[in-house]
Protein backbone atom coordinates (compact mmCIF):
# COMPACT_ATOMS: atom_id res chain seq x y z
CA UNK A 1 0.00 0.00 0.00
CA UNK A 2 1.49 3.24 -1.30
CA UNK A 3 0.60 6.71 -0.05
CA UNK A 4 0.52 9.00 -3.38
CA UNK A 5 -0.38 12.29 -4.34
CA UNK A 6 -1.99 13.30 -7.45
CA UNK A 7 -2.10 16.68 -8.75
CA UNK A 8 -4.64 17.63 -11.84
CA UNK A 9 -4.04 20.99 -13.72
CA UNK A 10 -7.19 23.07 -15.57
CA UNK A 11 -7.27 20.90 -18.11
CA UNK A 12 -7.20 17.91 -16.72
CA UNK A 13 -10.57 18.76 -14.62
CA UNK A 14 -11.57 21.12 -17.43
CA UNK A 15 -15.18 19.85 -17.67
CA UNK A 16 -17.45 17.19 -15.65
CA UNK A 17 -16.27 14.77 -18.48
CA UNK A 18 -12.65 15.20 -17.25
CA UNK A 19 -13.63 15.38 -13.44
CA UNK A 20 -15.24 12.08 -13.98
CA UNK A 21 -11.94 10.56 -15.78
CA UNK A 22 -10.07 11.67 -12.76
CA UNK A 23 -12.30 10.07 -10.13
CA UNK A 24 -12.27 6.98 -12.49
CA UNK A 25 -8.15 7.32 -11.99
CA UNK A 26 -8.25 7.54 -8.94
CA UNK A 27 -10.42 4.76 -8.04
CA UNK A 28 -8.31 2.62 -9.96
CA UNK A 29 -5.37 3.32 -7.82
CA UNK A 30 -7.94 2.84 -4.62
CA UNK A 31 -8.55 -0.67 -5.78
CA UNK A 32 -5.03 -1.79 -5.56
CA UNK A 33 -5.45 -0.28 -1.79
CA UNK A 34 -3.54 2.52 -2.17
CA UNK A 35 -4.11 6.21 -0.17
CA UNK A 36 -4.83 9.02 -2.67
CA UNK A 37 -4.45 12.58 -2.16
CA UNK A 38 -5.73 14.58 -5.14
CA UNK A 39 -4.69 18.61 -5.52
CA UNK A 40 -6.63 20.27 -7.97
CA UNK A 41 -5.80 23.42 -10.06
CA UNK A 42 -9.68 25.57 -11.22
CA UNK A 43 -10.67 24.34 -14.49
CA UNK A 44 -9.12 25.96 -17.03
CA UNK A 45 -9.89 29.15 -17.98
CA UNK A 46 -11.55 30.14 -14.18
CA UNK A 47 -8.74 31.75 -12.63
CA UNK A 48 -8.32 34.19 -15.90
CA UNK A 49 -12.00 34.68 -15.59
CA UNK A 50 -12.04 35.80 -11.98
CA UNK A 51 -9.02 38.21 -12.55
CA UNK A 52 -10.82 39.71 -15.51
CA UNK A 53 -14.05 40.44 -13.28
CA UNK A 54 -12.33 42.15 -10.66
CA UNK A 55 -10.41 44.31 -13.60
CA UNK A 56 -13.40 45.32 -14.95
CA UNK A 57 -14.20 46.90 -12.01
CA UNK A 58 -11.05 48.34 -11.10
CA UNK A 59 -7.17 48.29 -12.41
CA UNK A 60 -6.00 47.76 -9.12
CA UNK A 61 -8.05 45.43 -6.29
CA UNK A 62 -6.95 45.06 -3.45
CA UNK A 63 -4.58 41.81 -3.33
CA UNK A 64 -6.79 40.91 -0.44
CA UNK A 65 -9.68 40.74 -2.27
CA UNK A 66 -7.94 38.74 -5.30
CA UNK A 67 -7.03 36.20 -3.61
CA UNK A 68 -10.56 35.57 -1.52
CA UNK A 69 -11.88 35.79 -5.26
CA UNK A 70 -9.29 33.58 -7.05
CA UNK A 71 -9.34 31.30 -3.81
CA UNK A 72 -13.02 29.75 -4.78
CA UNK A 73 -12.15 29.19 -8.54
CA UNK A 74 -10.10 25.49 -6.82
CA UNK A 75 -12.94 24.93 -4.05
CA UNK A 76 -15.03 24.65 -6.70
CA UNK A 77 -13.18 21.89 -8.26
CA UNK A 78 -12.34 20.22 -5.18
CA UNK A 79 -16.52 19.68 -4.48
CA UNK A 80 -16.82 18.39 -7.68
CA UNK A 81 -14.16 16.33 -7.70
CA UNK A 82 -15.23 14.91 -4.16
CA UNK A 83 -18.90 14.42 -6.00
CA UNK A 84 -17.66 12.80 -8.80
CA UNK A 85 -15.91 10.02 -6.48
CA UNK A 86 -19.00 9.63 -4.58
CA UNK A 87 -20.66 8.55 -7.21
CA UNK A 88 -18.41 5.93 -8.39
CA UNK A 89 -19.28 4.60 -4.43
CA UNK A 90 -16.25 6.24 -2.57
CA UNK A 91 -15.85 7.99 -0.04
CA UNK A 92 -13.89 10.98 -0.28
CA UNK A 93 -13.73 14.62 1.50
CA UNK A 94 -12.37 17.66 -0.05
CA UNK A 95 -10.38 20.28 2.25
CA UNK A 96 -9.53 23.93 1.39
CA UNK A 97 -6.14 24.60 1.63
CA UNK A 98 -6.28 25.95 5.47
CA UNK A 99 -8.40 22.70 6.07
CA UNK A 100 -5.34 20.76 4.97
CA UNK A 101 -2.91 22.51 7.05
CA UNK A 102 -1.05 24.94 4.36
CA UNK A 103 -0.15 27.76 6.42
CA UNK A 104 1.68 30.74 5.01
CA UNK A 105 3.08 33.88 5.24
CA UNK A 106 0.67 37.09 4.12
CA UNK A 107 2.06 38.03 0.96
CA UNK A 108 -1.17 38.40 -0.72
CA UNK A 109 -1.36 36.94 -4.81
CA UNK A 110 2.62 35.75 -4.30
CA UNK A 111 2.14 33.85 -0.79
CA UNK A 112 5.18 31.65 0.68
CA UNK A 113 3.76 28.24 2.08
CA UNK A 114 5.91 28.39 5.57
CA UNK A 115 4.73 25.39 7.15
CA UNK A 116 1.80 22.06 7.11
CA UNK A 117 0.58 20.54 9.28
CA UNK A 118 -1.55 18.10 7.58
CA UNK A 119 -3.43 16.46 10.39
CA UNK A 120 -6.97 16.51 9.30
CA UNK A 121 -5.66 15.27 6.25
CA UNK A 122 -3.94 11.87 7.73
CA UNK A 123 -7.02 11.32 9.64
CA UNK A 124 -9.39 11.43 6.78
CA UNK A 125 -7.20 9.21 5.16
CA UNK A 126 -6.65 6.73 7.95
CA UNK A 127 -10.53 6.81 8.17
CA UNK A 128 -10.42 5.50 4.33
CA UNK A 129 -11.47 8.61 2.37
CA UNK A 130 -9.99 10.16 -1.02
CA UNK A 131 -8.82 13.58 0.39
CA UNK A 132 -9.12 16.48 -1.99
CA UNK A 133 -6.94 19.73 -1.70
CA UNK A 134 -7.84 23.06 -2.94
CA UNK A 135 -4.49 23.80 -4.58
CA UNK A 136 -2.97 27.37 -5.03
CA UNK A 137 -4.24 28.20 -1.52
CA UNK A 138 -3.31 28.36 1.83
CA UNK A 139 -3.88 30.71 5.48
CA UNK A 140 -2.13 33.01 7.15
CA UNK A 141 -1.53 32.29 11.02
CA UNK A 142 -4.19 34.77 11.19
CA UNK A 143 -6.24 33.71 9.24
CA UNK A 144 -6.54 34.86 6.41
CA UNK A 145 -6.59 33.35 2.67
CA UNK A 146 -3.83 33.69 0.27
CA UNK A 147 -3.05 32.60 -2.97
CA UNK A 148 0.72 31.17 -4.11
CA UNK A 149 1.16 32.97 -7.01
CA UNK A 150 0.03 31.52 -10.59
CA UNK A 151 0.40 27.72 -11.18
CA UNK A 152 0.77 27.32 -7.70
CA UNK A 153 -1.48 23.98 -7.55
CA UNK A 154 1.42 22.63 -8.49
CA UNK A 155 3.16 23.86 -5.25
CA UNK A 156 0.86 22.72 -3.10
CA UNK A 157 1.31 18.91 -4.27
CA UNK A 158 4.88 19.01 -3.98
CA UNK A 159 4.57 20.34 -0.86
CA UNK A 160 1.87 18.25 0.63
CA UNK A 161 3.85 15.70 -0.61
CA UNK A 162 6.80 16.20 1.40
CA UNK A 163 5.00 16.69 4.32
CA UNK A 164 3.13 13.71 4.28
CA UNK A 165 6.13 11.89 3.23
CA UNK A 166 3.86 10.59 0.17
CA UNK A 167 5.72 7.74 -1.38
CA UNK A 168 4.98 9.18 -4.96
CA UNK A 169 3.68 12.12 -6.61
CA UNK A 170 2.47 12.45 -9.50
CA UNK A 171 1.45 15.74 -11.73
CA UNK A 172 -0.74 14.91 -14.07
CA UNK A 173 -1.07 17.61 -17.18
CA UNK A 174 -2.19 17.79 -20.66
CA UNK A 175 1.51 16.56 -22.18
CA UNK A 176 2.91 13.17 -22.03
CA UNK A 177 6.15 14.12 -20.02
CA UNK A 178 9.52 16.48 -20.57
CA UNK A 179 10.49 16.61 -24.06
CA UNK A 180 13.92 16.77 -25.43
CA UNK A 181 12.95 19.79 -27.49
CA UNK A 182 9.21 21.37 -28.14
CA UNK A 183 7.21 18.65 -30.28
CA UNK A 184 6.06 20.74 -32.20
CA UNK A 185 8.88 22.66 -33.37
CA UNK A 186 11.16 19.38 -33.47
CA UNK A 187 9.13 16.23 -35.06
CA UNK A 188 11.96 14.51 -33.75
CA UNK A 189 11.54 15.67 -30.11
CA UNK A 190 11.25 12.72 -27.34
CA UNK A 191 9.77 12.44 -24.19
CA UNK A 192 12.70 12.02 -21.16
CA UNK A 193 12.41 9.33 -19.20
CA UNK A 194 14.51 10.61 -16.29
CA UNK A 195 15.49 14.35 -15.49
CA UNK A 196 17.42 15.93 -12.65
CA UNK A 197 15.90 18.58 -10.65
CA UNK A 198 18.82 21.21 -11.94
CA UNK A 199 18.40 20.35 -15.60
CA UNK A 200 14.13 21.29 -15.54
CA UNK A 201 15.09 24.08 -13.58
CA UNK A 202 17.09 25.30 -16.47
CA UNK A 203 15.14 24.17 -19.02
CA UNK A 204 11.72 25.43 -17.32
CA UNK A 205 14.04 28.78 -17.08
CA UNK A 206 14.47 28.45 -20.69
CA UNK A 207 11.17 28.81 -22.17
CA UNK A 208 10.10 25.11 -21.96
CA UNK A 209 7.65 25.28 -19.14
CA UNK A 210 5.90 22.03 -18.21
CA UNK A 211 5.36 23.58 -14.51
CA UNK A 212 5.64 26.17 -12.23
CA UNK A 213 9.64 27.02 -11.64
CA UNK A 214 9.21 27.49 -7.53
CA UNK A 215 7.58 24.16 -7.18
CA UNK A 216 10.68 22.42 -8.83
CA UNK A 217 13.30 24.23 -6.42
CA UNK A 218 10.96 23.14 -3.67
CA UNK A 219 10.85 19.83 -4.70
CA UNK A 220 14.40 20.17 -4.83
CA UNK A 221 14.70 21.43 -1.58
CA UNK A 222 13.31 19.33 0.40
CA UNK A 223 14.60 15.94 -2.49
CA UNK A 224 10.82 15.52 -3.44
CA UNK A 225 10.53 12.59 -6.31
CA UNK A 226 7.87 13.40 -9.12
CA UNK A 227 6.08 12.55 -12.41
CA UNK A 228 4.91 14.72 -14.72
CA UNK A 229 2.82 12.80 -17.18
CA UNK A 230 -0.85 13.22 -19.03
CA UNK A 231 -4.50 12.46 -17.30
CA UNK A 232 -5.40 11.35 -20.95
CA UNK A 233 -3.93 8.56 -21.03
CA UNK A 234 -1.89 5.88 -19.18
CA UNK A 235 1.57 6.35 -20.29
CA UNK A 236 4.73 6.66 -18.25
CA UNK A 237 5.76 10.36 -17.88
CA UNK A 238 8.79 11.85 -16.81
CA UNK A 239 10.58 11.47 -13.54
CA UNK A 240 12.05 14.47 -12.22
CA UNK A 241 14.46 13.43 -9.47
CA UNK A 242 17.63 14.05 -7.89
CA UNK A 243 20.96 13.87 -10.03
CA UNK A 244 22.66 9.98 -10.31
CA UNK A 245 25.86 9.15 -11.76
CA UNK A 246 24.02 7.60 -15.15
CA UNK A 247 22.81 10.89 -15.84
CA UNK A 248 25.80 12.12 -17.30
CA UNK A 249 26.25 9.80 -19.64
CA UNK A 250 23.97 12.15 -21.80
CA UNK A 251 25.78 15.59 -22.48
CA UNK A 252 22.69 17.08 -23.37
CA UNK A 253 19.22 16.31 -22.25
CA UNK A 254 17.46 18.90 -24.17
CA UNK A 255 17.19 21.69 -26.65
CA UNK A 256 14.57 25.15 -26.02
CA UNK A 257 14.59 28.17 -27.44
CA UNK A 258 12.83 31.51 -25.57
CA UNK A 259 11.13 33.66 -27.14
CA UNK A 260 9.95 35.39 -24.58
CA UNK A 261 13.38 37.88 -24.62
CA UNK A 262 14.09 41.24 -26.09
CA UNK A 263 17.92 42.88 -26.04
CA UNK A 264 18.80 46.67 -25.31
CA UNK A 265 22.30 47.80 -26.78
CA UNK A 266 23.82 50.80 -25.03
CA UNK A 267 26.55 52.26 -27.29
CA UNK A 268 29.42 54.34 -26.13
CA UNK A 269 29.31 53.82 -22.34
CA UNK A 270 31.86 55.35 -20.92
CA UNK A 271 34.09 52.94 -19.32
CA UNK A 272 34.81 53.50 -15.78
CA UNK A 273 33.47 52.56 -12.13
CA UNK A 274 29.88 52.91 -11.48
CA UNK A 275 28.37 53.21 -14.40
CA UNK A 276 26.85 49.80 -14.83
CA UNK A 277 25.89 49.97 -11.23
CA UNK A 278 23.97 52.50 -12.11
CA UNK A 279 22.43 51.16 -15.09
CA UNK A 280 21.61 47.89 -13.50
CA UNK A 281 20.16 49.95 -10.19
CA UNK A 282 17.67 51.86 -12.01
CA UNK A 283 16.41 48.97 -13.55
CA UNK A 284 16.35 46.59 -10.14
CA UNK A 285 14.42 49.40 -8.91
CA UNK A 286 12.06 49.37 -11.03
CA UNK A 287 11.38 45.83 -10.87
CA UNK A 288 12.64 44.45 -14.58
CA UNK A 289 14.60 41.10 -14.79
CA UNK A 290 17.43 41.54 -16.43
CA UNK A 291 18.85 37.91 -18.05
CA UNK A 292 22.21 37.95 -20.24
CA UNK A 293 24.45 40.96 -19.89
CA UNK A 294 27.55 41.09 -22.46
CA UNK A 295 30.16 44.57 -22.21
CA UNK A 296 32.67 44.63 -25.03
CA UNK A 297 36.06 45.82 -25.02
CA UNK A 298 37.03 49.55 -24.26
CA UNK A 299 37.11 51.45 -27.55
CA UNK A 300 38.52 54.93 -28.69
CA UNK A 301 40.94 57.52 -26.91
CA UNK A 302 40.24 60.44 -24.58
CA UNK A 303 38.05 59.00 -22.42
CA UNK A 304 37.41 55.34 -23.49
CA UNK A 305 33.98 53.92 -24.31
CA UNK A 306 32.04 50.50 -24.46
CA UNK A 307 29.03 48.93 -25.81
CA UNK A 308 27.02 47.76 -23.32
CA UNK A 309 23.62 45.06 -24.06
CA UNK A 310 21.21 42.74 -22.09
CA UNK A 311 18.49 41.11 -22.28
CA UNK A 312 14.91 41.59 -20.54
CA UNK A 313 11.43 40.11 -20.94
CA UNK A 314 9.87 41.05 -23.97
CA UNK A 315 6.61 42.32 -22.37
CA UNK A 316 9.24 44.50 -20.22
CA UNK A 317 10.98 46.19 -23.02
CA UNK A 318 8.93 49.44 -23.39
CA UNK A 319 9.60 49.81 -19.50
CA UNK A 320 13.39 49.09 -19.71
CA UNK A 321 13.60 51.38 -22.75
CA UNK A 322 12.04 54.05 -20.98
CA UNK A 323 14.06 53.72 -17.59
CA UNK A 324 17.19 53.66 -19.50
CA UNK A 325 16.26 56.57 -21.55
CA UNK A 326 15.94 58.25 -18.26
CA UNK A 327 19.82 57.88 -17.94
CA UNK A 328 21.48 58.87 -21.11
CA UNK A 329 22.74 62.05 -19.01
CA UNK A 330 24.07 60.71 -15.85
CA UNK A 331 25.55 57.35 -17.80
CA UNK A 332 26.57 60.01 -20.66
CA UNK A 333 25.83 56.85 -23.31
CA UNK A 334 25.78 58.02 -27.01
CA UNK A 335 22.49 56.06 -28.03
CA UNK A 336 20.44 53.01 -27.56
CA UNK A 337 19.16 50.27 -29.66
CA UNK A 338 16.25 48.02 -28.72
CA UNK A 339 15.78 44.60 -30.43
CA UNK A 340 12.34 42.38 -30.31
CA UNK A 341 13.08 40.66 -32.97
CA UNK A 342 15.78 37.90 -30.59
CA UNK A 343 15.12 34.67 -29.21
CA UNK A 344 17.33 32.99 -26.39
CA UNK A 345 18.36 29.47 -27.53
CA UNK A 346 19.62 26.96 -25.02
CA UNK A 347 21.42 23.46 -24.60
CA UNK A 348 21.13 21.96 -21.05
CA UNK A 349 22.29 18.89 -19.59
CA UNK A 350 24.25 18.08 -16.36
CA UNK A 351 26.60 16.03 -18.47
CA UNK A 352 28.27 18.97 -19.70
CA UNK A 353 30.19 18.98 -16.29
CA UNK A 354 32.46 15.90 -17.93
CA UNK A 355 32.28 16.28 -21.29
CA UNK A 356 34.32 19.24 -22.85
CA UNK A 357 33.95 20.62 -26.68
CA UNK A 358 29.81 21.26 -26.23
CA UNK A 359 30.05 24.78 -26.70
CA UNK A 360 32.49 24.10 -29.75
CA UNK A 361 30.34 21.81 -31.49
CA UNK A 362 27.46 23.94 -30.44
CA UNK A 363 28.67 26.76 -32.43
CA UNK A 364 29.89 25.03 -35.40
CA UNK A 365 26.19 23.72 -35.65
CA UNK A 366 25.16 27.24 -35.66
CA UNK A 367 27.58 28.49 -38.19
CA UNK A 368 26.63 25.63 -40.35
CA UNK A 369 22.61 26.99 -40.12
CA UNK A 370 24.24 30.54 -40.77
CA UNK A 371 22.82 31.37 -37.46
CA UNK A 372 24.89 34.52 -36.11
CA UNK A 373 25.14 34.66 -32.31
CA UNK A 374 24.39 37.89 -30.97
CA UNK A 375 25.63 37.00 -27.13
CA UNK A 376 26.65 33.83 -25.40
CA UNK A 377 26.01 33.15 -21.48
CA UNK A 378 26.74 29.72 -20.01
CA UNK A 379 26.57 28.10 -16.88
CA UNK A 380 27.64 24.51 -15.44
CA UNK A 381 24.94 22.63 -17.06
CA UNK A 382 23.57 25.14 -19.94
CA UNK A 383 24.84 27.01 -22.70
CA UNK A 384 22.60 29.64 -23.94
CA UNK A 385 23.06 32.17 -26.85
CA UNK A 386 20.86 34.71 -28.40
CA UNK A 387 20.09 34.76 -32.17
CA UNK A 388 17.63 36.20 -34.72
CA UNK A 389 14.16 35.03 -33.94
CA UNK A 390 13.42 34.04 -37.32
CA UNK A 391 16.02 31.30 -37.39
CA UNK A 392 15.09 30.16 -33.70
CA UNK A 393 13.20 27.14 -35.12
CA UNK A 394 15.32 26.13 -37.71
CA UNK A 395 18.42 26.21 -35.40
CA UNK A 396 16.59 23.93 -32.85
CA UNK A 397 16.43 21.65 -35.14
CA UNK A 398 19.64 21.33 -35.94
CA UNK A 399 21.02 20.96 -32.26
CA UNK A 400 18.59 18.59 -31.98
CA UNK A 401 19.88 16.53 -34.91
CA UNK A 402 23.49 16.89 -33.35
CA UNK A 403 22.95 16.05 -29.64
CA UNK A 404 19.93 13.86 -29.79
CA UNK A 405 19.54 11.94 -32.73
N1 LIG B 1 -5.65 28.23 -10.80
C1 LIG B 1 -4.35 28.81 -10.58
C2 LIG B 1 -3.83 29.41 -11.88
O1 LIG B 1 -4.48 29.32 -12.90
C3 LIG B 1 -3.37 27.86 -9.99
C4 LIG B 1 -3.01 26.68 -10.87
O2 LIG B 1 -3.67 26.39 -11.85
O3 LIG B 1 -2.04 26.01 -10.55
O4 LIG B 1 -2.78 29.98 -11.90
MG1 LIG C 1 -3.17 26.39 -14.16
Amino acid sequence: MALIVQKYGGTSVGNTERIKNVARRVAKYRAQGDQVVVVVSAMSGVTDGLIKLAKDITLLPSEREMDMLLATGEQQTIALAAIALHSLGLPAVSLTGAQAGIVTDGVHTKAKIQNITPSEVHKLLDAGNVVIVAGFQGQTPEGAITTLGRGGSDLTAIALAAALKADLCQIYTDVDGVYTADPRIVPAARKIPEIAYDEMLELAGSGAKVMQLRSVEFAKKFNVVFEVRSSLNDNPGTIVKEETNSMENVVVRGVSFDKNQAKITLFGVPDQPGRAARIFRALSDAAINVDMIVQNASHGGGVPATDLSFTVDKPDLAKASHVIDGLKATVGFKETVADENIGKLSIVGVGMRSHSGVAARMFDVLAHEGVNIGMISTSEIKISVIIELSKGEQAMRALHKAFLE
